[in-house]
């Protein structure tokens, strides 16, 4: 294994493995760093891998969109001999509960533009998608020992209802089909490597030392680091001109059993109640919480003192709030699920950019919704780096990216550092 390499890319989860892939393709020889023992170990194991196209700004829309097809496409977007091992999308479609803020509209335009195939459903056609689904309105969402929790419901709800979306079943093994695609490419992968300092030379990056004291060295670092970014960008002294920050954010996800009336859900996303519910293999579900106003936020000082057990308080909330909205959902007694970390940005709005280090690159505040887009993020990323270090000045002419798959045009600027907060989002991990 080589000492010197084109670029260095700091985390093997999905993001990072898609951009080194992305980077070898464009002919860099590239080296992947990442202190666990495997490839996708940080927070894409516990990601719900769900794609969906519900975000604020077009530039986000078509960033989903182009994804999507890689991920239908997975074999030839990975270049890869044989389909043994990789994984597939469960194509099931998404119906997103209307609340007041996500606007109904303002989504139908993007998906108008994108050209993604949509309907606005009412209560009844809710109930054509979901037969046994709960059509009333319960915005805010509350917490469950509140009694305002239980109060029926005084008008109907509607929802977007795209018949394309739906998830990847294992979303660690997609983080091991990226990085068997990039090894393919001839990019070297060091695990149970941490860094502990990134190396400059006359201001320019110059390499990364490992704890162990290893110099590796190369003129271009890309931080992946997931909820562990801020750490990253400190070692590299980059982060000062950052109009947006990014922060970890605990969050759990419980695993139950489907009720045997729901046949062939989609995926819901239901800010309404404060959940999004995932058909999983095996006659169960996962339900997720979308950020109530009602709950605390989880901020964590280091992802690796988090409290990685999952919680019966959480559970016992997030899977009434799915049951009011499934009332054929039965609510058991001990918690099972998982504990996982976003990297949360500001504005729920990934960060894709250069930095005021030269050679110095991010592709983080990933917050909680960028699993579905790593293959094209790894695309624009690599796209970026290349014309940054060719001599462009994004920060002044934002570098665009022509999507081959839906033929839209991404304008990265709109992930950049030092964007104004981005006042159409959510606030909450739909971005
Ligand atoms: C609970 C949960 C549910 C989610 N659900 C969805 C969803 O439904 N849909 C969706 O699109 N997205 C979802 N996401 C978000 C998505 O999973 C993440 O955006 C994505 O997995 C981030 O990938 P990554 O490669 O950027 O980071 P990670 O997978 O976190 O990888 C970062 C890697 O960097 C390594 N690392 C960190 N510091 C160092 C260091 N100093 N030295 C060496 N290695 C280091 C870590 O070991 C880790 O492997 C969810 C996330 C979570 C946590």
């Amino acid at each position: 294994m080589s000492d010197s390499y084109d670029a260095i890319v700091i985390g093997a989860g999905v993001i990072g493995s898609a951009v080194a892939f992305e980077l070898a393709r464009s002919g860099k020889s590239v080296c992947v760093v990442d202190k666990a023992a495997g490839p996708g170990q940080g927070s894409t194991s516990s990601s719900s891998a769900v794609i969906r196209f519900n975000y604020s700004t077009l530039d986000a829309v078509a960033l989903a969109w182009e994804s999507f097809h890689c991920w239908l496409d997975w074999q030839a977007h990975l270049e890869a001999a044989s389909n043994e091992g990789l994984v597939s999308v469960h194509n099931i479609g998404v119906a997103m509960m209307d609340v007041p803020v996500v606007s109904l509209e303002r989504t139908s335009e993007l998906f108008d533009k994108a050209g993604i195939d949509h309907r606005i459903l009412d209560a009844e056609g809710l109930l054509e998608v979901v037969p046994t689904i709960d059509t009333g309105r319960y915005w805010p969402p509350k917490k469950i020992d509140d009694p305002a929790f239980w109060e029926d419901a005084t008008e109907t709800i509607s929802a977007m209802y795209t018949p394309q979306g739906g998830y990847v079943s294992d979303p660690q093994q997609a983080a091991v089909n990226l990085a068997d695609a990039a090894k393919a490419k001839g990019v070297d992968f060091r695990f149970k490597t941490e860094i502990s300092a990134i190396i400059k030379q006359n201001g320019r990056i110059s390499g990364v030392q490992d704890a162990a004291g290893t110099f590796i060295s190369a003129p271009i670092v890309v931080n992946v680091a997931g909820p562990w970014s801020g750490k990253v960008n400190e070692m590299a002294g980059a982060g000062s001109d950052f109009t947006i920050s990014t922060r970890p954010m605990r969050q759990e996800v419980h695993h139950v059993s489907a009720p045997k009336s729901l046949k062939n859900p989609p995926i819901i996303g239901d800010l309404d109640t404060g959940v999004y519910i995932r058909p999983e293999i095996g006659d169960s579900l996962i339900i997720g919480g979308t950020e109530p106003e009602c709950d605390p936020f989880q901020w964590v000082e280091d992802p690796d003192q988090a409290n990685m057990s999952r919680t019966q308080e959480l559970f016992d909330a997030q899977v009434t709030r799915a049951a009011r909205r499934l009332p054929d959902l039965l609510v058991p007694g001990s918690a099972s699920g998982v504990v996982g970390i976003y990297d949360v940005a500001s504005d729920w709005t990934p960060i894709y950019d250069m930095t005021d280090v030269p050679g110095f690159f991010v592709a983080i505040g990933s917050s909680g919704n960028q699993f579905k887009n790593a293959p094209t993020a790894g695309q624009l990323m690599a796209h970026l780096i290349n014309a940054v270090e060719s001599g462009v000045d994004h920060d002044e002419n934002p570098v665009h990216f022509e999507c081959t798959r839906t033929g839209l045009t991404i304008n990265i600027g709109t992930f950049s550092r030092k964007r104004a907060i981005n006042e159409a989002s959510s606030g909450t991990v739909m971005g």
